[in-house]
C-alpha cells in the first residue's frame, strides 16, 4: 500500500495520522501473513531506538481493527493475537502446527452452508472464522528425514 493511500485511509476512518500509525499499517500491507503485536513492535523498533513501545502499538492495532482497518484473529498456536488488513476480499488460512507458519487460502467453502444456518435458525449471519491446521511440507520433510 503506497504511503499516500495509508494517509487517506486514516483520514477516511478520523485517525490522526502519524508516523508510527502509517508504518504499523505500511508494514501489514506489505506482509504475506498477519502479525502478531510483538512482530510489528519488534520490526518498527528494529532500526531506531525509542520509536515504539508495545502498550503503543497494541493500543493502536486496537483503534484499528474498532474501524474495521484491521482484522484481529486468534491463529497463533500460542494463542497471541494476530492482525491482517482487512480485504475485501474474504480468506482463510491454514496453520503449520510444527513451525507456525501461516498460509492464506484462496476462496471459501462455507457460502452455502451460511445459507443453510440462515434457513435453520433465522439468524442474519454476519461472518466466521475457520482455522485450518496442518504440517507444511517443509516440516513433513525434516520429519522424514
Ligand atoms: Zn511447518
Ligand atoms: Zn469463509
Amino acid at each position: 500500500m503506497k504511503q499516500d493511500d495509508i494517509v487517506l485511509l486514516l483520514k477516511a476512518s478520523s485517525i490522526k495520522v502519524t508516523k508510527q500509525r502509517v508504518g504499523i499499517l505500511q508494514l501489514l500491507s506489505e506482509a504475506d501473513s498477519p502479525l502478531t503485536a510483538e512482530d510489528i513492535y519488534l520490526t518498527l523498533s528494529g532500526g531506531e531506538k525509542g520509536t515504539a513501545n508495545l502498550s503503543t502499538v497494541y493500543r493502536i492495532l486496537d483503534a484499528f481493527t474498532q474501524k474495521d482497518i484491521l482484522i484481529k484473529t486468534n491463529l497463533n498456536l500460542e494463542g497471541k493475537a494476530t492482525y491482517e488488513l482487512n480485504h475485501r476480499e474474504h480468506r482463510h488460512h491454514i496453520v503449520c502446527t510444527v513451525c507456525n507458519e501461516i498460509i492464506p487460502i484462496k476462496g471459501c467453502p462455507l457460502g452455502d452452508y451460511e445459507i443453510k444456518i440462515r434457513k435453520s435458525t433465522g439468524y442474519e449471519i454476519v461472518g466466521h472464522n475457520l482455522e485450518i491446521r496442518g504440517v507444511c511440507p517443509k516440516c513433513q520433510k525434516a520429519k522424514r528425514e
